[in-house]
């Protein structure tokens, strides 16, 4: 459902994302991990076409986004770590933008929104301007908008940041439910409990590179440790990880 070939990514002259390979089946939940800087949410990025790879092909349900990129992103929902919501707008008003962008059938747009809002729990809170939302209530009305075009592929950057033990809770199993019904979910997350919990595959990206691939089981079959705990197999592949964050003003010009 979801392949990366070869793909890589430059800013100036430091490689962010380097040659990865990736295949992510039909509902699979998989989970991209890596320290800070790693390139994870570059990776994101460029799997929902806002960023282009410098290099290689990415496809999403079959569809290139180099080349079909409306198709690909018409399928995609994508929920960013710091997602952008019009603050004078209400919920409701919201998720009928994100609708309309997206062609929802006008017949389907009030029965979905009001399912959403239920499900993340803002039924209450429809007709307030979103200025207004905590933290937690913003996270799951970018939840509900991602969702909103029943897309067959969910991108999620770090899904649980800022989330309490009930919006946490309420994702995870709204991620398993929508998996067991289809959906494609690819997250990325430092949290290793997160993606030990919800996962069926992880990938491990250091300064770039995909380490490793493999169920949590495979992965600690191949680390060679005792307990089968993923901190510890994290730990010891990332080993000697370096913080590779820049700053931005530091960076050449893109080329
Ligand atoms: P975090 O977990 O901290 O969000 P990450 O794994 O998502 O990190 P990325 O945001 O993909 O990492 O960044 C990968 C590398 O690319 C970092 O070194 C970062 O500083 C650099 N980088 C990211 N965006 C840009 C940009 N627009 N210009 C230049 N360098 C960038």
């Amino acid at each position: 459902m979801i392949t990366l070939e070869n793909v890589s990514r430059r800013y100036g002259d430091f490689v962010a994302v380097r040659d990865i390979s990736l295949e992510v089946q039909q509902g699979e939940i998989f989970g991209f991990l890596g320290v800070n800087g790693a390139g994870k949410t570059t990776t994101l990025r460029m799997l929902t076409g806002i960023l282009k790879p410098s290099a290689g092909r990415i496809t999403i349900g079959g569809f290139d986004l180099e080349d079909q990129p409306r198709n690909a992103k018409q399928i995609t929902g994508y929920i960013p770590d710091r997602p952008y919501l019009y603050p004078r707008l209400t919920a409701r008003e919201f998720l009928y933008f994100i609708a309309d962008l997206y062609n929802v059938p006008g017949k389907e747009v009030d029965e979905r929104i009001d399912s959403l809002l239920e499900e993340y729990g803002l039924l209450d809170w429809q007709d307030e301007l979103i200025e207004s939302f905590s933290h937690g209530m913003k996270q799951r009305l970018a939840t509900a908008a991602a969702l909103v075009h029943k897309p067959q592929v969910l991108v999620i950057d770090e899904p649980m940041v800022g989330l309490d033990p009930h919006g946490a809770k309420l994702l995870k199993d709204s991620m398993r439910r929508y998996a067991s019904e289809g959906m494609t979910i690819f997250l990325s997350t430092h949290s290793l409990n997160v993606a030990e919990e919800v996962s069926d595959r992880v990938a491990i990206i250091d300064h770039g590179s995909i380490l490793t691939t493999g169920t949590v089981a495979e992965l600690h079959e191949q680390s060679g440790e005792e307990i089968r705990n993923l901190e510890r197999i994290f730990l010891k592949l990332t080993r000697g990880a370096t913080y590779t964050e820049r700053r931005l003003d530091e960076d050449p010009p893109l080329h």
